[in-house]
């Protein structure tokens, strides 16, 4: 066991080391080995996950994990978390996770204010692996600003006819319905409404996007021409959008943490690895003073980062008010995984470039994470603004 090994137990009350979260964290690395890392890379050159891998993770129950057992749901929000580190550290990716554990974005809005009805048609077989939902909020014309929002939802009878653009949507041409950020007011946040749209529905039009990284992800634009939408879809009342929104970015914002702290682990070990085996003028790399410094300063961003994360993680379950240290926790991840893949490229020399080693495909997944779920930028200012730092 080393410093580094996510499992080394530090207290005999280390939420993390339970035995049930050790057993979980097992069948995460059998599942990843098995049903992942063999097809990673054909999936990776096609755009997208399989539908059977959904129904594979949820029969091990592995997308009902931080859901109100109420909609059918399991665990807690360390479970999901330890999920996602586990995937990574075992061969998985952060755009698997992306791909793959979508749910986490689109579903929990419907899941805690959708009618039962709702969640008996969206949210359980959702968790059971059997339909694919996404999360549309960012447009054309708008990301950070969510109350900029324009796609319209007008109101006719017992419909809602919607019209407008989402993109960048994640899952988004695979996905059956899209938990979609509609304009249902006036202008401002309190015009904002929460709106499933089925992509079957005559109106709706996907078209794929090419990316950097997250290859195995597919990302859509996604318009909606006068598309009628049952009012019953509507998840909540109408106004309460952004702050679902906003209760619902906190999640989003961890689990984009603990994908930057474990993706910047599986670098460390990939590239203590590496450096023990290359040789270089007759001795290997990691003989060199200079290269195992660089991989002790590497293990040091991961390990604090994850320390921290893991700490703001366990309080935010606990029901704490942790919006700043959430801000502070997704930034510290991710400054820490951008200059570790950084690092790990560098260190594999000419190998960490080509495609089809595994730091490369980290260090061209690890570029979203800060950019998704809120940009730095965006953190900084959640962060700024609980300093009393108002902007204008
Ligand atoms: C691969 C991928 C997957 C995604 N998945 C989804 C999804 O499933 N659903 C979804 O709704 N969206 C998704 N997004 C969109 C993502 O959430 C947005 O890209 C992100 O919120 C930023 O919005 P934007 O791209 O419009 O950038 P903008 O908001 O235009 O920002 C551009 C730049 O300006 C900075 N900036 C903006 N405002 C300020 C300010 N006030 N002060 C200082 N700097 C500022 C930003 O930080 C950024 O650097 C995804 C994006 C990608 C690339």
């Amino acid at each position: 066991m080393t410093a580094l090994d996510a499992a080394a137990p530090v207290s005999a009350h280390d939420a993390w080391e339970t035995p049930e979260r050790r057993e979980l964290r097992a069948m995460v690395r059998r599942f990843t080995e098995r049903e992942i890392v063999p097809h990673l890379e054909e999936w990776e050159d096609v755009g997208e996950l399989p539908r059977a891998l959904h129904r594979t993770a949820g029969s091990l129950g592995l997308l009902a994990l931080g859901f109100p057992e109420a909609a059918g749901g399991d665990g807690d929000h360390l479970d999901t978390a330890l999920v996602t580190e586990e995937l990574i550290l075992a061969g998985g990716s952060s755009g698997v996770c992306a791909g793959l554990f979508t749910h986490g974005i689109a579903a929990p809005h419907i899941a805690a204010n959708g009618s039962p009805e709702l969640v008996d048609r969206f949210v359980r077989p959702t968790l059971r692996g059997e339909l694919i939902g996404s999360l549309g909020i960012t447009e054309p014309g708008t990301g950070s600003d969510v109350a900029g929002i324009t796609t319209r939802a007008v109101r006719d009878g017992d419909d809602y006819v919607v019209t407008g653009a989402k993109t960048f949507i994640t899952s988004g041409t695979r996905a059956d319905y899209v938990t979609t950020a509609v304009r249902t007011g006036g202008p401002g946040h309190r015009g904002v409404s929460l709106l499933v749209v089925e992509t079957d529905r005559p109106g709706v039009a996907r078209t794929r996007l090419r990316k950097m990284g997250w290859h195995c992800s597919d990302t859509a634009t996604i318009s909606y021409d006068e598309v009628r939408v049952p009012a019953a879809n509507l998840v909540g009342a109408e106004g309460s959008g952004f702050r679902q929104i906003m209760e619902r970015f906190a999640s989003e914002r961890l689990s984009l943490a603990v994908q930057a702290y474990a993706t910047a682990q599986r670098c460390v070990e990939l590239t203590v690895a590496w450096a023990r085996q290359r040789e270089t003028f007759g001795a290997p790399l990691s003989s060199r003073q200079v290269v195992r410094h660089r991989i002790a300063q590497m293990a040091r961003h991961a390990t604090v980062a994850r320390t921290y994360v893991r700490d703001v993680l366990v309080r935010y379950e606990a029901g704490a008010d942790v919006v700043t240290e959430l801000a502070m926790a997704k930034n510290a991840a991710v400054e820490a995984c951008d200059w570790v893949v950084d690092q790990a490229v560098q260190l594999h020399g000419g190998a960490g470039y080509l495609h089809g080693v595994e730091v490369e495909r980290h260090y061209r997944d690890a570029r979203i994470l800060g950019i998704g779920g809120g940009t730095n930028e965006i953190m900084d200012e959640v962060i700024a603004g609980r300093l009393g730092l108002d902007g204008s």
